[in-house]
């Protein structure tokens, strides 16, 4: 604009030409917003449950629209009228698919994600003494919570984890958001196969009819009352999520996930590692005491002092070329995928590895 002032200054009107710079910016600029005005009005969501954690995590589950079709490492675009009536901002759903609901984890950054923080705490609960250290609010609130719109889901790399047997999802600190997803998903697939197995013996052990039979029965009927979203299969043999977080009050966000899979994936088909770096490195003798308490109280009460989980908190960084190498021995002949999200250093190295790996075989 400045430096067309002097063509916006011009006498003769054919000279006036600076609407030929501006017309095409402008036209952009209003058609998104024109856009986005109409997907918000797409779906309808209801908060019913919000959660603030330490660490400056705020969590938003919202009721999930019937025609709310995604898939597992989406994200949406959220605005809360509280907060601005004209920004939108990415996140990554937290949900899987077969969930109920759509949750996401926001954490403070700027000021859009704060004014989030501030306009959730003042209708949630201070949290009773000794029983929680979070700030909650459920659905009997649900009528003083503050409006949310939604505009998508939008695709991202994540969601092609699909294609894979075999994943490693690497995410750094709030960057494990889209993994989540996918490990739930995974997790509602061990326990529907799970329980399937469970009919089957049961219809086995019940009639006279053959097993394979039975089992024809079984997927027919099943596949009949499934919704759509509900019924894409799941190719994925193993699944190994790394986790790496410089503060401690992080494990908080995921701890029911995570020890879900840890009491249901009686199989093993989720690995998962949590990395704590604000601590030196394992073997390190400034960290032995450390990890004599942590495994005394692991062997003892079955919880890792730190994360508060049912796994065991590796401290510093993971040693990635070890990690790649493991996983590429024990899974050959496999398609394995290796999704990341967090910084651009790791991922530079994760790349670089991976394409070692691929040219060694
Ligand atoms: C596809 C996608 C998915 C996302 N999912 C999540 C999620 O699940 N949970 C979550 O907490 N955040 C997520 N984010 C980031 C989130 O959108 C931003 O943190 C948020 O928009 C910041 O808004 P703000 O106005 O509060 O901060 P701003 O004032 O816009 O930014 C504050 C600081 O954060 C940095 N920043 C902002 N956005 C990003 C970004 N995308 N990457 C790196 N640095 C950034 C800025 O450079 C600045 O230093 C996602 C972003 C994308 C693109």
């Amino acid at each position: 604009i400045i430096h067309g002032v002097s063509l916006y200054l011009e006498q003769k009107w054919y000279r006036k030409t600076i609407w030929m710079y501006l017309a095409v910016p402008v036209l952009l600029y209003a058609g998104e917003r024109f856009l986005r005005f109409f997907r918000s009005r797409l779906y309808t969501v209801e908060i019913c449950k919000v959660v603030i954690y330490p660490g400056n995590v705020v969590v938003l589950h919202m009721s999930k629209p019937a025609s709310f079709d995604y898939k597992s490492g989406q994200y949406v675009f959220v605005q809360c009228p509280a907060v601005s009536k004209f920004e939108w901002h990415p996140f990554s759903i937290t949900s899987s698919p077969r969930d109920d609901y759509i949750s996401i984890h926001i954490r403070q950054l700027g000021d859009w994600t704060e004014g989030i923080k501030k306009a959730f705490s003042v209708v949630c609960q201070a949290p009773e003494a000794g029983i929680s250290g979070l700030l909650r609010a459920d659905a009997p609130n649900r009528t003083s919570l503050p409006e949310l719109l939604i505009d998508g889901p939008y695709g991202s790399p994540a969601e092609d984890h699909r294609k894979y047997d075999v994943l490693l999802l690497v995410g750094l600190g709030i960057g494990a958001t889209p993994f989540i997803s996918i490990l739930r998903d995974l997790l509602n697939n061990i326990i529907k196969q799970h329980e399937q197995a469970e009919g089957l013996s049961g219809s086995c052990s019940n009639s006279n009819v053959s097993s394979d039979h039975s089992f024809t029965c079984l997927n027919s009927e099943h596949g009949n009352r499934t919704p759509k979203n509900q019924r894409r299969t799941l190719n994925t043999k193993n699944a190994y999520f790394y986790w790496v977080t410089r503060e401690q009050g992080s494990f908080d966000w995921f701890r029911e996930i995570m020890n879900e899979i840890a009491d249901s994936d009686i199989k093993g088909v989720i690995e998962m590692h949590n990395y704590l770096t604000s601590v030196y490195d394992e073997g390190d003798a400034r960290s032995t005491l450390l990890t004599m308490i942590q495994t005394l109280n692991h062997a003892k009460n079955g919880v890792d002092i730190f994360s508060g989980t049912k796994l065991r908190t590796h401290f510093g960084r993971p040693k990635w070329k070890k990690v790649l190498s493991k996983i590429g021995t024990k899974h050959k002949n496999e398609r394995i995928g290796v999704f990341y999200c967090g910084g651009p250093s790791l991922g530079k190295e994760l790349s670089t590895l991976c394409h070692e790996f691929n040219q060694t075989g």
